[in-house]
């Protein structure tokens, strides 16, 4: 418990660095990557003060939600989403960050229910064009935010990417330059876009310094996954 309170710590003020070093104090969040971990670990760091969650699999992310009802946490859906489990993702995140076709805006649109505020959606591209890799191509990414602003029940809040792991800096930081550039398009043609989710463990600083809102961090957290 006090060692994930040291170490949250430790990772909101490098974050906080990177953002003022950026000229950005204060406009970085974390969410923190609890795929693999247990709902007791997801539980501890909340006790330390760390609100929002993501989750890779919505069944995974379902299961911790429930036994973690108790908590007023945010769920954030980031790994690849089959439209056969939108239904379930509508009931149980408030973030997904990996809208990638057309498809799953209406199954989400149509799952989310009434009574609860709008499903807030990030579109998550595919920024080195990497055969294997989900996330829509950048020349798709007005038509398909148009579709998602126009849906009642979704928030377009904006763009996610995973750039190739590349092991040159320089190659990384060029994607996230490359997305910072959708994402400004993006913002303004819908003012209300806020959250550009890109940076994780290893690369949280550099994406920091080209424009990241939102860094999804698991192993500097938790610590490295089996
Ligand atoms: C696992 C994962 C992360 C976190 O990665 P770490 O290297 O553990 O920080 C971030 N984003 C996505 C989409 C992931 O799948």
């Amino acid at each position: 418990m006090e060692s994930f309170a040291r170490t949250l710590h430790g990772v909101l003020q490098d974050i906080e660095n990177a953002a003022k070093l950026a000229g950005r104090p204060g406009a970085v969040k974390l969410l923190a990557v609890s795929k693999t971990r247990p709902a007791e670990a997801v539980r501890a760091l909340a006790a330390a003060g760390q609100r929002a969650f993501g989750e890779n699999y919505v069944q995974e992310g379902t299961a911790k939600r429930l036994a973690l009802a108790d908590l007023p946490l945010d769920w954030h859906l980031i790994g690849h989403l089959q439209s056969n489990k939108c239904r379930e993702a509508a009931e149980h995140f408030d973030w997904v960050h990996s809208l990638d076709r057309a498809k799953l805006v209406d199954a989400l649109d149509q799952a989310r229910a009434a009574d609860r505020p709008p499903l807030n959606v990030l579109i998550q591209v595919n920024v080195d064009g990497e055969a294997s890799k989900s996330g829509c191509a950048p020349g798709e990414v007005a038509a398909l935010a148009d579709r998602v602003a126009a849906a009642p029940r979704l928030r377009l809040r904006g763009l996610m990417a995973i750039p190739e792991p590349h092991p040159d800096p320089a190659h990384r930081r060029d994607a996230f330059r490359r997305l910072k550039q959708l994402y400004d398009t993006l913002a303004a043609r819908h003012p209300d876009v806020d959250t550009l989710s890109m940076g994780m463990s290893e690369d949280f600083a550099l994406a920091i310094a080209e424009g990241s809102t939102m860094v999804r961090i698991g192993t500097a957290l938790f610590g490295a996954r089996d």
